[in-house]
């Protein structure tokens, strides 16, 4: 392929993606063109440590276009390349099974016996005795080293609040792809919508309260109270818990009410069918 195609004419499958990564000196190339972009050829092939330039040349060629790209005789890194060393650094393809199990202060939202905290492999994991996974969401090994479990917890409760702004946001936190929401339903006791990529496998019951948790609003109503809501547990979040404080308005439009109540303070948030907040209102 010539430089400075600019359209791009082919795409690869998968699996001949990934295969194009299956080797030690490839790998190193996109890890040090990472650590510094602007390389030339005999710069870069002196710092992965390879004798023999012949060899060298045919891995890079293997990389180029899609992982490298090469301007001005000098090497750099392709955004391919960059998510390619960011998935390797996290820990998620490399890291072996640590287990690690711990009681937690926050209690079980249905039976409020103490949730117990487990991290294996990736996925933390917060249960009761009576009804098993309470809540699950996934930490890289690299997030998870050197934190204790309480860390963790509170790290992990940071990231699935983000996770969720994406999700209110209509994109897809794994794969930045589209996502349908479902009409609203209550299987139990809170008001729930389904929320599936169409895209990626990604698929989730989102209690309705919990989508209004980073709203200007509901953050600025915790603020006055001297509380940071964006780093609060959702599960220890009282209109998080509460049956009672999400209900439907109607169901053609669909239109949900959310009530959070902090204090003598009352604000409710409506909401549509797409979990668009579209007024609110603070007493
Ligand atoms: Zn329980
Ligand atoms: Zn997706």
């Amino acid at each position: 392929m010539t430089e400075g195609d600019g359209v791009e004419t082919a795409s690869l499958f998968p699996a001949e993606a990934f295969a194009v990564l299956s080797n030690e000196t490839r790998v190193a190339i996109v890890e040090t063109l990472a650590e510094e972009s602007g390389l030339s050829f005999a710069e870069l092939r002196k710092r992965v440590g390879v004798s023999d330039a012949g060899q060298f040349n045919y891995h890079l060629s293997k990389l180029q276009d899609r992982f490298v790209s090469k301007r001005d005789g000098e090497y750099h890194p392709q955004y391919a390349a960059l998510r390619a060393v960011g998935a390797i650094r996290s820990g998620i393809y490399t890291s072996g099974s640590t287990t690690e199990t711990k009681e937690t202060d926050y209690d079980c939202p249905t039976c409020e016996s103490l949730l117990t905290a487990t991290y294996d492999r990736g996925k933390l994991f917060l249960e009761c005795d009576e009804h098993e996974k309470v809540f699950q969401t996934m930490v890289p090994p690299t997030a998870a080293s050197n934190r204790t479990i309480e860390a963790l917890l509170s790290y992990a409760n940071a990231e699935v609040q983000r996770d969720i702004e994406h999700t209110v946001d209509g994109n897809c936190h794994i794969c930045t792809g589209p996502l349908s929401c479902s009409s609203p339903e209550r299987p139990e006791n809170l008001l729930q919508v389904v929320l599936s990529c169409e895209n990626c496998w990604n698929y989730m019951h989102l209690p309705v309260a919990v989508t209004v948790v980073r709203h200007p609003a509901v953050v600025s109503l915790y603020h006055d109270h001297g509380i940071d809501v964006r780093s609060e547990p959702l599960l220890s979040l009282d209109f998080v818990r509460d049956p009672e404080s999400a209900s439907v308005l109607s169901e053609d439009p669909v239109r949900m009410r959310v009530t959070v109540e902090l204090g003598e303070d009352t604000l409710q948030l409506t909401l549509d069918g797409e979990l668009n907040v579209l007024e609110t209102e603070r007493e």
